[in-house]
């Protein structure tokens, strides 16, 4: 069995739990161990598949087709492993097998009670994460005080107990705030919150604090006091100009350390050079490109956190700031896309924004702008070809238009080609998706050969419909060729005519990593440089 690492959060949400706790798996995995990952929600959403991106942010996706917390996102670009369903779970998930395991009999009778049964299912889904690994973070969503949260901290606070103080590690991330008209750090919220956790019956071993500027020795020695933790136990997280320092920040800090020491783990220094080195450009690039992000939810930046990271990682091996100019779809003009080297049109659901986005799509391919399009952005980009090029006036998604037939349901393409490969889930919803990552055959002499070279690609999926191969004949005759297939289903075009214009129906952002970028991502950034 792994140790335990066990971060919770408290004053208030936002503070960047996930991120200090992919930063800390970042390390430990680069000190040499086997580390594993976990974000327990205290929501009551089975998962966030159903939630509104401009509420929750974006959905994050693994391999094996999870629809899971866009932390998740950040786990994976740190930590570089691809993760699983295991790797995150909500309060509906818990109670869902508890009440699925009590239909089939499986409590014998007994009287089914959120202590032991469901503080007990969650402690066994932290178990089954642990299981060959070194360590294991659990970090536990939301803060201390919230109602919801109270299971999930009793299910730590038991694990603690089980495997004893050798083997479980307390981290607890607070605010301290910087009051101006004071000109103090004050550590009271920090105090209370961890007076809240010390109640439930969980002492911290490890303060991370939050703050605008740097604590000093005196609030260190203060909370060090206070908490009851080692002064080398207190940490500070104070803003970054971009989160990847953290990781870097931290062991400059020797966070490890203590940790170590807790429970026993032999470490050798993290080799950090090459990360480094890419967080250097991150933070003084030497070139510089716009692009114009062409999407409607905009209002909430988090609802595309992969694809700003991916374009993040992408500058970064590029040495360039990659500015991005949002633009709204409902909004835009073609004033809006003159001063910017490319133009890229993520994902999205639903009919809003969408003539924007086509107005977009057909200005960057009547003027050979690198254009990138993605899910949503690639269905939209045949739409507009149709449209624009073969004439078919009334070509659309039977998404937006339920007799158009140039995008229609998988369910629709699964029927008419018989075709049994293709692995889908069906949604309580009553719809079709396609989830999680696929083999795609990449057409050799293709662009995207040259970008991804290989002839074969795996990349992840969030979609319910599909390009219409009917169409497919018409569309090579006139120089939009289908550059990658997954058992007969379109998943890549490219139009020959322009220098640069693939669009592509899988998600590149989930897979992209600041040493890895995404290929097809690094590649159109590349275009935009030039
Ligand atoms: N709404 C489209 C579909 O369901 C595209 C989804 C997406 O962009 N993720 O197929």
């Amino acid at each position: 069995m792994a140790k335990f690492i066990f971060i919770t959060g408290g004053v208030l949400s936002s503070l960047g739990k996930g991120i200090a706790a992919a930063s800390i798996a970042n390390l430990l995995k680069e000190s040499g161990l086997k580390v594993n990952i976990l974000k327990a929600d205290p929501y009551i959403n089975v998962d966030p598949g159903t939630m509104s991106p401009l509420e929750h942010g974006e959905v994050f996706v693994t391999d094996d087709g999870a629809e899971t917390d866009l932390d998740l996102g950040h786990y994976e670009r740190f930590l570089d492993e691809n993760l699983k369903q295991v790797n995150n779970f909500t309060t509906g998930k818990v109670y869902q097998s508890v009440i699925e395991k009590e239909r089939r009999g499986e409590y014998l009778g007994q009287t089914i009670q959120v202590i032991p049964h469901i503080v007990g299912e969650i402690a066994q889904r932290m178990e089954n994460a642990a299981l060959n690994q070194d360590v294991l973070i659990v970090e536990i969503g939301g803060t201390v005080g919230d109602i919801e949260g109270l299971p999930f901290l009793e299910a730590i606070r038991s694990l603690g107990l089980k495997y004893g103080k050798q083997n479980t590690f307390f981290a607890h991330l607070t605010l301290v705030p910087f009051i101006k008209v004071a000109g103090e750090l004050k550590t009271k919220p920090t105090q209370h919150s961890v007076g809240e956790l010390r109640r439930i019956g969980i002492s911290p071993d490890m303060i991370i604090a939050r703050s605008e500027i740097a604590l000093g020795e005196e609030i260190k020695e203060k909370i060090a006091r206070s908490c009851g933790v080692e002064i080398d136990c207190v940490i500070e997280s104070i803003d970054a100009q971009s989160i990847y320092q953290i990781p870097l920040k931290f062991n400059e800090q020797n966070i490890l350390l203590p940790i170590a020491k807790h429970l026993n783990l032999k470490l050798k220094n993290p080799n950090l050079k090459n990360y480094e080195n890419l967080v250097e450009k991150i933070i003084n690039p030497s070139k510089k490109t716009k692009i114009a992000f062409v999407g409607k939810y905009i209002g909430l930046k988090e609802s595309y956190k992969s694809l700003t990271e991916a374009i993040i990682h992408a500058g970064a091996n590029l040495d360039t700031k990659v500015e991005i100019k949002w633009i709204d779809s409902e909004e835009i003009t073609i004033d809006d896309l003159q001063d910017c080297s490319g133009i890229l049109v993520p994902g999205g659901f639903g009919s809003r924004g969408i003539d924007g986005k086509l107005l977009a799509i057909k200005y960057a391919r009547e003027n050979n702008i690198p254009f990138l399009g993605i899910c949503l952005g690639m269905q939209l980009s045949l739409i507009e070809f149709s449209r624009n090029v073969l004439n078919i006036q009334d070509a659309n998604s039977s998404e937006f238009d339920e007799k158009a037939d140039t995008i229609y349901l998988i369910d629709n393409f699964i029927n008419q080609n018989g075709n049994q490969q293709i692995r889908t889930i069906k949604t309580p919803l009553g719809g079709t998706l396609r989830l999680g990552a696929y083999a795609c055959n990449i057409k050799k002499g293709s662009l995207l050969h040259k970008i991804y070279n290989s002839d074969l690609i795996y990349e992840r999926h969030r979609h319910r419909y599909e390009a219409n191969p009917k169409y497919r004949e018409l569309y090579e005759k006139n120089g939009l060729i289908i550059s990658g297939e997954s058992n007969g289903l379109i998943e890549c075009i490219e139009n020959t005519n322009n220098d640069f214009f693939v669009a592509v129906q899988y998600h590149p952002e989930f897979t992209s990593r600041l040493k890895k970028p995404n290929p097809v991502i690094l590649s159109f950034i590349e275009k935009c440089v030039k």
